[in-house]
């Protein structure tokens, strides 16, 4: 569903504005510590633009800096296909999309 302030498309972002209702929630995160204005930086988005791998799990959870300022989402990876965790989301774990690393060929 698109995220209506950031225009950004994200699966687990949910709105319901059907005749009248104003309810919204994000279906990654904890629900009780979110808000829309988390959408603003949450890297999800453009990490599943980037990757869309079927095997990658995603997990996030808000994190707060001294005094609740430096408010972020932090999101980590899984790949249920190598149980392994995943390093760089928006790259994958290289096992079903091999990461090419141009540098080595050049050697
Ligand atoms: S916080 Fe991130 S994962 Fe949750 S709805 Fe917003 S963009 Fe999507």
């Amino acid at each position: 569903m698109k995220i209506p302030t950031t225009g950004k498309e994200c699966p687990y972002f949910y709105g319901d504005y059907y005749r009248g209702r104003d309810h919204e929630e994000c279906r990654l995160l904890n629900n009780a510590e979110w808000s829309q204005k988390d959408c603003q930086s949450c890297p999800v988005p453009d990490i599943l633009l980037a990757n869309s791998c079927p095997n990658m799990i995603l997990a996030g959870e808000i994190r707060k800096g001294i005094l609740g300022l430096g408010r972020k989402v932090a999101v980590t990876a899984y790949c249920k296909k190598t149980h392994r965790d995943i390093e760089n989301p928006s790259v994958g774990c290289g096992e079903c999309h091999p990461i090419l690393d141009l540098f080595k060929e050049a050697e």
